[in-house]
């Protein structure tokens, strides 16, 4: 192999994960156009068409720093993306993890697991194989004898206002005093003692998440939800680690909607989209004029970019229709920009 990368290298990860393609699609006669031909690179094959109305195919190619293909399990996912970045909280880090992606390409399976499927062979999600983990470090002698607490917190940020998942969506105000220290003020945070803790603290955020709404799916592919494990050392923060399950990024799109909301809606995700992907890119750079005011997500979770010892993955999850072939390949396209450097 080549040299050792720099450690900036290391501060962001980028995979993509394709789901398999559902029955609802086969159905619809959509087909499989994308493919992952090896560790890390993934090709969309586009079916095009010629003035003579002929088709080709035309594939383009993008390279991360993993692929799964849509036999791979979430623990597998889990292992390459957030697993290597959970014992850094407990040396004072701040870690982050995205789901990127179209609305049904897999963001809440991947980050939440399968709520639907209750009971055994309920696949786990990032949030809980986390949970997992910060469980076992917390056993380890050099870290036990920090003598930590451990705290989630669970909330949505919704038309750019930010709702409190511990709190029957209580809405929460984010102040930002003179040394840019942001506080999200009346963030519920649970204490935690257990992996069974963190799974009740998963599912009464989601409960609150899609409770009286009219279209749950609706609504969650328009908020950006953040799960947080919080370390304290009596009382002061020592590390974090945030799971986003970010909105639908097709979302953006609704700027060109009738409705004045869903417009609107539509404008805030496109914006937060792009800034975080700009502060991502800032992740150990010159961070002057990194623009975490510019969203509310990005604002929310300045703490988490900034610093020496903040790292970040992000999960880019992509549907394999050939209907859904526009949506992938902006994802694909966002996900590159995000690790370019
Ligand atoms: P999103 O949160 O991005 O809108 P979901 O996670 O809700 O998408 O996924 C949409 C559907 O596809 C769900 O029924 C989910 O169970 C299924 N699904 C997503 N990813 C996978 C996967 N990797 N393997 C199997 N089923 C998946
Ligand atoms: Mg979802």
């Amino acid at each position: 192999g080549g040299p050792e990368p720099g450690p900036r290298q290391h501060r962001i990860r980028v995979c993509v994960r394709k789901r398999p393609l559902n029955p609802r699609e086969a159905g619809l006669q959509d087909f499989d156009v994308v493919t992952v031909p090896c560790r890390g690179v993934v090709v969309v094959h586009e079916a095009r068409q010629r003035l003579d109305l002929s088709r080709y195919l035309e594939s383009q190619t993008f390279r991360f720093d993993h692929a799964f293909d849509d036999s791979a399990p979430n623990e597998l996912v889990y292992r390459h993306t957030a697993q290597p970045l959970v014992e850094s909280i407990f040396r004072g880090g701040m870690a982050t993890c995205f789901a990127y992606g179209q609305t049904g390409s897999g963001k809440t399976h991947t980050m939440v697991g399968d709520l639907s499927a209750k009971g055994q062979g309920c696949p786990k999600g990032v949030y809980s194989l986390v949970a997992q983990d910060v469980f076992c470090w917390l056993q380890e002698p050099s870290y036990k004898q920090l003598e930590l607490q451990v705290y989630g917190a669970f909330f949505e940020i919704y038309g750019g206002k930010v709702y409190d998942l511990l709190n029957w969506r209580n809405r929460l105000k984010v102040l930002e005093d003179g040394k840019q220290q942001i506080q999200v003020v009346g963030l519920q945070e649970e204490e935690v003692s257990c992996v069974e803790d963190v799974m009740k603290l998963i599912e009464m955020g989601n409960r609150c998440r899609t409770s009286g709404q009219t279209s749950a799916n609706t609504h969650s592919s328009r908020s950006h939800a953040i799960f947080q494990i919080i370390l304290r050392k009596r009382g002061k923060l020592h590390g974090k680690f945030s799971l986003i399950d970010l909105a639908g990024n097709e979302r953006g799109a609704d700027t060109g909607s009738a409705d004045r909301r869903t417009r609107l809606e539509g404008a805030e995700i496109n914006k937060s989209l792009l800034v975080l992907k700009e502060c991502i890119r800032a992740l150990g750079r010159n961070k002057a004029h990194t623009p975490f005011r510019a969203s509310k997500l990005t604002q929310v979770l300045r703490d988490s970019f900034i610093g020496e010892n903040s790292c970040t993955c992000m999960i880019a999850t992509i549907s394999p229709g050939m209907r859904s072939c526009e949506h992938t390949l902006n994802t694909l396209r966002y996900a590159n920009r995000v690790k370019e450097l």
